[in-house]
């Protein structure tokens, strides 16, 4: 059993996400082949610490643009060429774009968004905006699954020297209809989708400049900024850190949720997190409910505190 793995570099080194997917591939297979696009090898054999020995890096002047429709083309052409037998993708923006249409090419069945993937190749995922896990079972030849970042341990695997291969697909046109035209560089900014930390603020802060609080505290732990749909839709905030139902699904190891209510469709994106904070004047929140730790307090009073608190 072969298992692609479709890897994302992040500067001099891959996203965690993709240490995450290689830890899975080998809980299921000794045979896994890495296939990367834009990415510098030193990225690439940094998932030798992971146990990857082969990587391939596609290569195509398109692919700067970071057409979906274009990778999904090449990983398709990589999964016939290496007669690999399932894919794995992040559950996170790009994953999410190319995973779908690289089981159509490869007529495969798709499973997205799992958060356990078994030895018989069944996997786990939350339905119901979490409410409730459904166990899930493809019957093509060719299986894709989609894994949730955050959730799937990365482990250190011996350090092996991962060999990179390039490979120059054929793209046709059609391969080239999704074209990037613009892309917003995150300058820096954690995305909340792959945080390991989250501080989100809600409607309770008052105002856009308020949020100045959140930051302070985010930078403090080294956090990603979060925000509940009310505060997206009020405009203080942009839609790529909204969190919930029609936001953004986050697992973090800790979330500090302030003068967020925890409204069902907040939570749906949030209560797989391992640790939750929630700070809130009201006792009777429903935040309170699903967090582990609770402060009942005013946030203008209690966030500068606690920011001078942490080291
Ligand atoms: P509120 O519900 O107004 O809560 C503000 C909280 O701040 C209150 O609990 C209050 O006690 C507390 N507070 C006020 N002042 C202070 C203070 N000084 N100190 C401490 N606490 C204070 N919501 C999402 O977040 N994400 C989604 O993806 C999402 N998708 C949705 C999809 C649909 C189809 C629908 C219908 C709704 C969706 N919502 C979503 C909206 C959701 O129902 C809530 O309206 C929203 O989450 C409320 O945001 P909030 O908690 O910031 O505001």
């Amino acid at each position: 059993m072969k298992v692609l793995v479709y890897l994302e570099a992040q500067g001099a080194e891959l996203k965690r996400v993709s240490y995450e997917m290689i830890t899975a591939a080998r809980s299921i297979s000794n045979e896994i082949v890495g296939v990367i696009a834009n990415a510098d090898d030193a990225a690439i054999k940094s998932a030798g610490n992971f146990g990857l020995k082969k990587a391939i890096k596609l290569e195509d002047a398109f692919f700067a643009n970071h057409s979906s429709s274009a990778i999904a083309a090449a990983i398709a052409q990589v999964a016939a060429k290496e007669s690999c037998n399932i894919a794995l993708f992040p559950a996170n923006a790009g994953g999410l774009e190319i995973a779908p249409r690289v089981a159509v090419k490869c007529n495969a069945g798709y499973i997205s968004d799992i958060i356990k993937l078994n030895s018989d190749l069944t996997a786990q995922k939350p339905v119901y905006a979490g409410k409730a896990m459904i166990n899930v079972a493809i019957d093509t030849d060719f299986k894709v699954f989609s894994l949730r970042p955050n959730v799937f341990t990365a482990v250190k695997g011996g350090e092996t020297e991962v060999a990179i291969e390039s490979f120059a697909p054929a793209l046709s046109d059609k391969d080239k209809a999704v074209k990037v035209t613009k892309l917003a560089k995150n300058e820096g900014k954690l995305d909340v989708a792959e945080a390991d930390r989250i501080v989100s603020g809600g409607r309770g802060l008052k105002e856009a400049e308020n949020f100045k609080l959140i930051e302070n505290l985010a930078t403090k732990l080294n956090a990603a900024v979060g925000a509940s749909r009310a505060v997206v839709d009020a405009g203080w905030r942009p839609h790529s850190e909204q969190v919930g139902q029609t936001g953004k699904t986050v697992s973090p190891t800790l979330y500090v949720a302030c003068a967020i209510s925890g409204a069902v469709q907040h939570l749906a994106g949030m209560s797989g997190s391992k640790v939750i904070v929630a700070i809130n004047k009201d006792k009777d929140a429903p935040i309170f409910k699903v967090a582990d730790y609770g402060i009942v307090g005013d946030v203008f009073e209690v966030l500068p505190k606690l920011t001078e608190k942490i080291g």
